[in-house]
C-alpha cells in the first residue's frame, strides 16, 4: 500500500505522491520565539517529525523547512516589556527551541530561515503584489492584502465568501484574528516608535515597517523551495490546526497571487491540539507545561513521544500524569526488548528455528508500514511494535536467538518513532570509559553544554575528565572542582582510580 495523507484542501486522505519524486519539499510553521515552547507546540513538532520520518523510511528525499518567526506581534510586545533588543529577545528562545527539539529527538530541519533574514524576498513580494493591484496602501501607511481581489480566497478553511468584510474600510492589522473577522489583512505595518526602540523596522520603497506574520512564511518558503526545486509549489505544508484560518489562507492568497499558480502546496497537513484535563493549552489559562520542564523532570523523551504517538494526530489529545506514568512504563517494556534482542548472539548458522523470527519481523513490518501509510495511524503502528516485543520476548525466553532480519525489522520501527528510553550506560561500558594518557586536552574548545546523542555525551564528559586530570596535574585544584561541578550538573560522576584511571559514570548507574 502507498502512502496516504489527509489533505485538509481536499478533506480527504489522498494518495501522496510529490511533483519530482522521489523528491518532497516539506514546509512546516516553525515557533514563534517570543517564549518557552510549551509542549502543545511540540505535539505539532512530533506529529511533523513523525512525517518527516516516515517519508524519509519509505524512500523520499525530503527537503525540510522550518521557519523562525523572530518579528511578529507578540516578540515585538514581548522585546519592549523586557525593553531589550528585539534580535537579543528572541535570540535566547531560538537556544532554547533548538535543544528542546534535541532533548524530543526531533529531526534537524534542513533550513530554520528567521524573519529577519528574509526582508528583502518580503519586500519584493509585496512590491509585485502592489504592483498586481491585488495590495493597497491603507490611509495608516501600512499595506493591506485585498482579499475581493483574490476569488479563491477562503478555499483552505471553507469561508463562505458571500460573508467576506472587503474593502479598505474593514481591514485588520493584528497577526492572529477571528473567522468571523475574515477581512483586507496587512502585509507589512507601518513603523510605529516602540517598533524603532527595538529594531523592528525595515525601509521599503512603500514605506518603513515591519512584515506581518502571515507574510514572512510565504516569503521563506517561496525563496527557499521554489529556488531549490525550480517550482513555485510546495509538496506538503504542514501546521497545527489553528493556523489554517487565517495564517495558511492568508498564505494561500499572498503566495499564489505573486506566482500565479493555482496552489502554493499540494497537501496541506494539520496536527490537532493537545488538551491538559480536557482545556486547550494556553497562557490564559496557566496550563502551560513546557519540554523544558519535563526534561528538568527527567522524564525520558521516549516515554514523551510514545505518549504523544498513541494519539492520531488528527485527534486531540488530552495529557495527564497518568497517561505520562502508562507511557512511561510501555517504552520502558519496549526497551527491554531492544536491549534482550541486542545481548543475545546472532543465531549463526542459521537454525530451522529462526524462520519463526523471520515470520514475526516480515509480519509486524507490514503491520507497521501499512499503519503509516494509512495517513499517519501511529497509534496502530505502535500497536504492532508492542506485539513484536511480547511475541519476541516469548521466542527469546524459549532459547530461540533473534535472526539477522529480526533485528532489523526492530531497528527500522525504532528508527521511526524513537520510543524506547535513551539506552542505559553500563558499568560495563564505563569501565571501558577509563582514560588512558592521551595528547594534549582542547580544554578551550570544549563546549560546556553535553551533545544530546548518548554516545557523543559519554565522549564529551571523557573528555573533560581528562581535562580535569591535566588540571589536577597541574595543582590547579579550582580548575578540577569547577570540572566536577560541571559534569556533575549534566549528572555526571568522576572516580579517581587508585590504579591512576579515571571513570566517568551516569550519576546512579552502577
Ligand atoms: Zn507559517
Amino acid at each position: 500500500m502507498a502512502l496516504r495523507l489527509h489533505n485538509t484542501l481536499t478533506r480527504h486522505t489522498d494518495p501522496f505522491t510529490p511533483l519530482d519524486p522521489p523528491r518532497v519539499s516539506l514546509y512546516t510553521c516553525g515557533p514563534t520565539v517570543y517564549n518557552y515552547a510549551h509542549i502543545g507546540n511540540f505535539r505539532t513538532f512530533l506529529f511533523e517529525d513523525l512525517l518527516r520520518r516516515w517519508l524519509e523510511a519509505s524512500g523520499y528525499d525530503v527537503f525540510h523547512v522550518m521557519n523562525l518567526t523572530d518579528v511578529d506581534d507578540k516578540t515585538i510586545n514581548g522585546a519592549v516589556k523586557a525593553g531589550r533588543p528585539l534580535a537579543e529577545y528572541t535570540r535566547q528562545y531560538v537556544e532554547a527551541f533548538f535543544a528542546d527539539r534535541d532533548y524530543l529527538r526531533i529531526l534537524p530541519a534542513h533550513a530554520y530561515p528567521r524573519a529577519t533574514e528574509f526582508i528583502g524576498p518580503m519586500i519584493a513580494l509585496v512590491e509585485r503584489l502592489l504592483a498586481n493591484g491585488v495590495a493597497y496602501r491603507g490611509d495608516d501607511g501600512s499595506v493591506y492584502f485585498a482579499i475581493a481581489r483574490f476569488p479563491a480566497y477562503g478555499k483552505l478553511s471553507r469561508l463562505d465568501t458571500r460573508e467576506l468584510k472587503t474593502g479598505a474600510s474593514e481591514r485588520v492589522s493584528a497577526d492572529e484574528y477571528a473567522k468571523e473577522d475574515a477581512r483586507d489583512f496587512a502585509l507589512w505595518k507601518t513603523a510605529r516608535p516602540e517598533d524603532e526602540t527595538v529594531g523592528a523596522a525595515w525601509d521599503a520603497p512603500f514605506g518603513r515597517g515591519r512584515p506581518g506574520w502571515h507574510l514572512e512564511c510565504s516569503a521563506m518558503a517561496l525563496d527557499l523551495v521554489a529556488k531549490r526545486f525550480g517550482r513555485d509549489v510546495l509538496d506538503i505544508h504542514a501546521g497545527a490546526v489553528d493556523l489554517i484560518f487565517p495564517h495558511h489562507e492568508d498564505e494561500i492568497a499572498q503566495s499564489c497571487a505573486y506566482t500565479g499558480e493555482p496552489e502554493f502546496a499540494r497537501f496541506w497537513l494539520h496536527g490537532e491540539f493537545l488538551t491538559m484535563a480536557g482545556t486547550k493549552m494556553s497562557k490564559r489559562f496557566g496550563n502551560i507545561l513546557t519540554a523544558r520542564d519535563l526534561h528538568e523532570e527527567g522524564k525520558d523523551a521516549g516515554a514523551v513521544r510514545l505518549l504523544v504517538f498513541n494519539t492520531h494526530y488528527r485527534q486531540k489529545l488530552d495529557w495527564s500524569d497518568d497517561a505520562l506514568a502508562a507511557a512511561e512504563s510501555g517504552s520502558r517494556r519496549l526497551g527491554e526488548f531492544r536491549d534482550r534482542l541486542a545481548e543475545r548472539p546472532a543465531g549463526v548458522p542459521a537454525k530451522p528455528d529462526e524462520s519463526a523470527w523471520t515470520a514475526l519481523a516480515e509480519r509486524s513490518w507490514a503491520r507497521f508500514a501499512a499503519a503509516l501509510d494509512d495517513d499517519l495511524n501511529a497509534p496502530q503502528a505502535l500497536a504492532a511494535m508492542f506485539d513484536f516485543a511480547r511475541e519476541g520476548n516469548a521466542l527469546l525466553d524459549s532459547g530461540v536467538n533473534p535472526s539477522a532480519d529480526a533485528r532489523a525489522a526492530w531497528e527500522r520501527m525504532e528508527g521511526v518513532l524513537a520510543v524506547t528510553p535513551a539506552p542505559a550506560l553500563s558499568g560495563r561500558l564505563l569501565a571501558e570509559q577509563s582514560l588512558e594518557p592521551a595528547g594534549e586536552p582542547a580544554a578551550a574548545s570544549l563546549p560546556g553544554e553535553p551533545p544530546a546523542d548518548p554516545a557523543a555525551a559519554i565522549a564529551w564528559a571523557t573528555a573533560w575528565a581528562r581535562v580535569r586530570r591535566e588540571a589536577k596535574a597541574a595543582r590547579n585544584y579550582p580548575e578540577a572542582d569547577r570540572i566536577r561541578d560541571l559534569l556533575r550538573r549534566h549528572g555526571w560522576e568522576i572516580r579517581d582510580n587508585r590504579d591512576g584511571t579515571v571513570e566517568v559514570k551516569r550519576a546512579g548507574s552502577a
